[in-house]
Formats: structure tokens, C-alpha cells, sequence
């Protein structure tokens, strides 16, 4: 992780704000997740954080991608198409899977000559893609419980346990190949039961498919929402991992191929952004600091993310309650209400908040014209 230093040293060379990623820590995301997971081939889920450069770290380190758009799509194929290859493969949904439910039909259109991977979850859908990529291979996403996790998706996607099957039956009898299931369990979750109900349902829902004779499906696709370690209540992964292992042994023959498509888990952690102070005011009795990024910007995931970033300055000194606003004209831009800064920080001081690596820059806006911040590798 970039030390204070570094960061000060960077910020003074780059300007602000500035994004900085720390490719040692994608590396050492990625490690810890197949290590503790040896079972798990990891599809890293684009839209956490599309910067190419990750992509790249990414996949020298051994990942595939979970992409959810065709541009998306774009810039995984573009970037590692130029990659040495890690090994002959014949279908590109070995390194990648579609793994967006709903797909429009110019997609499937383009993706159809990749023979791609695709999720799906309605008879609609089954059709769309028997006119327009048929040479897909489908992977049925099912609806699992999400609760307790701080990004609930169960609302919007994925097939009933009761209606699974018989979307699997449907889907084979428009002449399409069903590979396996998938779900997701909801992003940043911390009921790690939510994983072992899901596994449950998957299992079932194989052994029904299996008793119907589709016996070629073999893929099972645990999706993402593994948790970063944002603070000290959320419990270790390596406490995840155990339980899951456990599960796959119990419910899932050696031969069945599982991945998942973590996301936020391996580039949360890997970067920091540094903003600096540009207005100050007191109001209401309180210390109100305007930063040069918000929430239109970097700090997009206080609105989208339900997420907290906490601001440390770079100098300490006796803290007061603090609040920091966005740059922009927006009342909504307020990325804490209640931060402990040091006292009478001054214009042109730097503040900077860790772990920001996840769903950050990739949905930040340009509202104002503001721009993004600029984004930086170390250690790549
Ligand atoms: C967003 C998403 C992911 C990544 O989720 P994380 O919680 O960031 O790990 C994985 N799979 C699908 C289908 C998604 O929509």
C-alpha cells in the first residue's frame, strides 16, 4: 500500500485529485482469493473498476473477467488480446463471461462469434439469444437470498428455484447448450450465510436437471459480493473461504468447474485517492471543508454504493467534527457529514481516503464539467 509519503510525493508531482492504484495489492488480492479458494477459477467483475491497466495486472496475474456490457467486453478482448496467451484456449469464455442477464440484441449479435458465455434468467431472454447468438453457451442465474449485504441485487434479477429447471428444459429445447448456474449473493456481503443458502439452491437445482437427463451441465458460477475489508467488522475472508470450501466439498462433485466473479474484493483495497482542499467555511458553529472531487466524481459510491469513505489529513494534530463537501454546485455533494480532521486545515491542504478502489472512478459523472480524477499505477 502507498505510504503517506509516496502519496504526498505523487500528489505534488500529478496535481489532484488524484487515483492512485497500487498493482502490488491487485496481485496480492488475487493470490489470496485463489489460494484460499483453490477450487475457484476468479472472473473479475469489470464494472467494479474498468481501468485497462487492471485489466492487464489482472490477467498476467491468472484472472479471467466477468464483463457486463459490450464495452466492457471491448476492453477486456482489446486489452488481453495483445497478451501473451496463458494457455490454448478455444472458447474465449475461458477468460471471459457475460455475465449481465439481459443483453440487448446488437450484442448478442457481436458476441455470437466468440461463442460466448452469457447468463439468463427468462424465457424471453432464451429467445433472444436462439435468433442472435446461438453459439452461446448459457449459465442460468438464480434468485438467492441478499440479506444483509450493503448492495441488494435479488430484486432485480434471477429465476426462481421453482421456475429453474424448467428454464433450463426450455432453453435446451430451443436447441442451446445450458452449462450450468450462477447467482450473486448481493455486493460487500457480510452474512456469509446468504453464500450457503445459495449453494444449496444451485445443488438442487443441478440434481433436478441432472434426474432430467442434462447431465452436461458442470459450470458453477458463485458471482461476486465477497466483502473488502473496509473496517474491522467485516470478517476475513479467509473466514469465507472456509465455509464455502466446506460447502463445495459437501454439495459439489470434483468434477463440476467453479468460478466466481469477485469484484470489489480485488481492487477495494488497492487504491486511494487524493483531493485537496479548495474552499472552507464554518457553518452552524462547524468546520466545512470544499474538496476538488465528490460524490459526482470519485466519491460516486457514497451515492450508488451506500459506501463511506473516511478522509484522513496528512498532518495530525487535535481533531474537530468536520464536514467535507464536493466541488460542485449540488447540495447532495456531501461526502461526510461527520469526519475528525485536524483543526483549521487550510486551502491547498491534502486530504486522502484509502480503499476507494471499487465502484469509484467507474461511475463517476462529468456533472459540471468537472472531470475525473487522473488516475495513476504504482508498482505495476
Ligand atoms: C456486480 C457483479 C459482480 C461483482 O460483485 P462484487 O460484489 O463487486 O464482487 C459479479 N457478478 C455480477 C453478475 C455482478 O452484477
Amino acid at each position: 500500500m502507498s505510504t503517506i509519503a509516496q502519496l504526498q510525493r505523487l500528489a505534488r508531482k500529478h496535481g489532484t485529485p488524484l487515483f492512485v492504484v497500487d498493482h502490488d495489492v491487485l496481485r496480492r488480492n488475487y493470490t489470496e482469493f485463489r489460494r484460499r479458494l483453490p477450487r475457484v477459477q476468479a472472473y473479475y467483475a469489470v464494472k467494479a473498476n474498468p481501468d485497462p491497466t487492471v485489466v492487464r495486472t489482472l490477467y498476467e496475474a491468472g484472472a479471467s473477467f466477468d464483463v457486463a456490457s459490450l464495452p466492457e467486453f471491448r476492453i477486456v478482448h482489446e486489452n488481453i488480446r495483445r497478451m501473451p496467451p496463458r494457455k490454448r484456449q478455444e472458447w474465449i469464455w475461458d477468460k471471459i463471461i457475460y455475465a449481465n442477464p439481459i443483453k440487448d440484441n446488437r450484442t448478442l449479435q457481436y458476441l455470437n462469434r466468440y461463442k460466448p458465455l452469457v447468463t439468463y434468467d427468462n424465457l424471453t431472454e432464451i429467445e433472444k439469444i436462439r435468433r442472435h447468438a446461438p453459439r452461446a453457451g448459457l449459465i442460468l442465474r438464480l434468485n438467492v437470498p441478499n440479506t444483509g449485504s450493503v448492495v441488494e441485487l435479488s430484486s432485480k434479477f434471477g429465476a426462481a428455484a421453482g421456475e429453474a429447471v424448467d428454464l433450463i428444459e426450455r432453453a435446451f429445447r430451443a436447441g442451446l447448450v445450458v452449462e450450468g448456474v450462477s447467482f450473486h449473493v448481493g455486493s460487500q456481503c457480510t452474512n456469509f450465510q446468504n453464500y450457503v443458502q445459495a449453494l444449496e439452491i444451485a445443488a438442487e437445482v443441478f440434481r433436478e436437471a441432472w434426474a432430467r437427463g442434462y447431465t452436461q451441465m458442470r459450470v458453477l458460477d458463485i458471482g461476486g459480493g465477497f466483502p473488502a475489508p473496509y473496517d474491522r467488522h467485516v470478517r476475513p475472508f479467509r473466514e469465507l473461504a472456509k465455509i464455502l470450501n466446506a460447502e463445495f466439498g459437501r454439495l459439489f462433485p470434483p468434477e463440476i468447474e467453479i468460478l466466481a466473479e469477485p469484484g470489489r474484493f480485488l481492487v477495494a483495497t488497492a487504491a486511494t485517492l487524493v483531493v485537496e482542499i479548495i474552499g472552507k467555511a464554518l457553518r452552524d458553529g462547524k468546520p466545512c471543508y470544499y474538496v476538488n472531487d465528490g460524490v459526482y466524481g470519485t466519491f460516486s459510491g457514497v451515492l450508488f454504493d451506500h459506501c463511506r469513505y473516511p478522509l484522513k489529513a496528512f498532518r495530525s494534530g487535535p481533531a474537530e467534527l468536520s464536514t467535507v463537501f464536493g466541488p460542485t454546485c449540488d447540495a447532495l455533494d456531501v461526502i461526510s457529514n461527520a469526519e475528525e480532521l485536524p483543526r483549521n486545515l487550510k486551502l491547498g491542504d491534502l486530504l486522502y481516503s484509502r480503499n476507494v478502489g471499487a465502484y469509484s472512478t467507474a461511475s463517476a459523472t462529468n456533472f459540471n464539467g468537472m472531470g475525473p480524477a487522473k488516475i495513476i499505477a504504482v508498482n505495476r
